[in-house]
């Protein structure tokens, strides 16, 4: 039997309880069906149905967020290090069960077993480190006055709303989910309608390591009604959310009654700067990996390249006969580097640019087709001979694409970098030191790596400028989110208090 076979044959057994019994909301820790019914999920592999999910709505919602107020204080008032081992307890069991977590992500969401057997690990390293961050977490600081002690502490804000998307759920969910546990935070979280199966599997792990009921509350759903009603919610505190800008507004307006605090994590169009002094080796794997890599359906991906004319015809042909040789197939092929796009939906916004960009005038010089009719396949692509106002050089598409750029001056780089309403990452290659410094030091992007692809550091701040975002996780950032910071005066009793109606 083939590794692909077996990985099917897997598969099978784990879908089978999804198959017999849906996937239903977990609220206060029961199951409980959707006010809204079901929908199905599909599989993007083949457009087979995987199985009923409970459709929340604003009932849901509101019942979800009365569980995690009612389990807030109890969860906040945990001792530190019973948090603590509750959520080592999980890591442990993400581990224990990152097979089925990494095939059932393939499946539901399309991509290659090759990077979700990694995402689902990175999943319980999110869980570890924050959990190692729990006893400090509500640390503050003395800040002493000639007349009184001062000092800051910092409280958890309360139950909080995670809103995420499909990229990769299973991962970035517990990016968001990990830290608000260890701050004291419950969580209501909704998951995005087109991948709920790895959500469903988290909120069981962390049950069965002793999560209090209602600390962790899942509600499946859409966007405009249970994401909506998930913002506009009284008892939600916060909002930290991961998806497109354009919902990231809609986030801030939905909120904007209840004055939530919003963690946007949002798209990106994000600039590879290959100067021609760079190790163009190096250079050309990395850009290769950062928007071929998990289906180029990644925020962080670099889907703008910018290479120095003196060496563009050179880069360029090396890039297309690599990404001719990109293997696009079955997720769960352990050698595919390349599987379906998510839902027809966003087959159809990937492919549309195939001609636009045509009709901009740009090359397709490599790809540009759709592979089969099974599933939602298409070849891995590059346009060149683009300019940065092009439709393929300014939109998010969010798929295996590249649109390079030529540019011939460092200050024609920078102008053409920063030309975006994006702001997410930004790559920059080159061997000279003075002109990475001066790059990044104007580089519009809230994370740069110079000669390196996205290499993520936990204790790093993640996040981006302008249309890219609003608010940065990791390390401490994400405390900073999900608590309050609390300043107490204590008087030494010296200080003269102004006396009024005294005399
Ligand atoms: P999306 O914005 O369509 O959906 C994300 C989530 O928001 C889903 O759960 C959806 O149901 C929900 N939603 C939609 N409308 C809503 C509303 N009115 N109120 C509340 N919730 C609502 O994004 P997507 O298509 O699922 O994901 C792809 C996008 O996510 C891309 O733009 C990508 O760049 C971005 N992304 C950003 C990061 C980052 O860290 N910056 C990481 C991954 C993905």
């Amino acid at each position: 039997m083939s590794v692909l076979e077996d990985n099917i044959r897997k598969l099978d057994g784990y879908l089978n309880r999804f198959r017999d019994g849906g996937i239903a909301n977990r609220i206060a820790g029961q199951d409980t069906a959707g006010s809204g019914g079901v929908f199905q999920s599909t599989s993007p592999v083949d457009k087979s149905v995987i199985c009923d999910v409970a459709h929340g709505t604003s009932e849901d919602i509101d019942k979800a967020a009365n569980a995690a107020h009612d389990a807030f204080a109890a969860w906040r008032d945990l001792p530190a290090l019973e948090r603590k081992k509750i959520l080592i307890r999980i890591a442990e069991g993400i581990e224990a069960r990152a097979e089925e977590i990494a095939l059932c992500e393939c499946w539901d969401t399309g991509q290659a077993y090759k990077f979700m057997s990694k995402a689902a690990l990175r999943g319980a390293e999110n869980f570890r480190y924050f959990a190692d961050q729990v006893v400090q977490a509500r640390d503050g600081q003395h800040l002493k006055s000639p007349t009184l002690m001062n000092i800051t502490t910092r409280v958890p804000i309360g139950p909080v709303g995670v809103i995420t998307p499909w990229n990769t759920p299973f991962m970035l969910s517990t990016w968001k989910i990990a830290p608000a546990l260890a701050a004291g935070c419950t969580v209501v979280h909704k998951p995005a309608e087109a991948s709920p199966l790895t959500a469903r599997l988290l909120v069981e792990i962390a049950e069965e390591a002793g999560l209090p009921a209602g600390v962790l509350n899942t509600v499946n759903g859409f966007g405009e009604d249970a994401g909506k009603a998930l913002c506009e919610h009284p008892k939600i505190k916060a909002i930290a959310f991961v998806g497109e800008s354009r919902t990231g507004s809609l986030i801030t307006k939905q909120g904007a009654d209840t004055l939530k605090r919003n963690h946007l994590e949002l798209g990106g169009k994000n600039p590879v700067i290959v100067f021609d002094d760079a190790d163009l080796d190096r250079a050309l794997d990395a850009a290769i990996f950062m928007i071929y890599s998990i289906n180029g359906e990644r925020c962080t991906s670099s889907s703008r390249l910018l290479v120095q004319d003196t060496i563009r015809e050179e880069f360029e042909t090396k890039l297309i006969e690599r990404v001719n040789r990109i293997k696009v197939g079955h997720p769960l092929d352990p050698t595919t580097e390349i599987g379906p796009l998510v839902t027809e939906e966003h087959f159809n916004k990937v492919t549309s640019y195939f001609d636009i960009a045509k009709q901009d005038g740009a090359t397709v010089a490599a790809g540009g087709e759709v592979v089969g009719d099974e599933g939602y396949f298409v070849r891995p692509t590059l346009f060149t001979d683009a300019d940065n106002q092009m439709r393929i050089s300014q939109e998010e598409i969010f798929g295996p694409v590249l649109t390079s750029i030529a540019f011939r001056t460092e200050e024609e780089a920078l102008q053409i970098a920063n030309d975006i309403p994006y702001g997410l990452t930004g790559y920059v290659w080159t061997n000279d030191l003075t002109r990475a410094l001066r790059f990044t030091d104007r580089l519009e992007a809230g994370m740069i790596w110079v000669n390196s692809e996205n290499v993520r550091h936990l204790p790093t701040p993640f996040g981006g400028v302008k249309a890219s975002g609003i608010g940065r996780d990791g390390g401490d950032w994400s405390f900073e989110f999900y608590m309050e910071q609390k300043h107490i005066g204590f008087a030494t009793g010296q200080h003269k208090i102004t006396k009024l109606g005294a005399n």
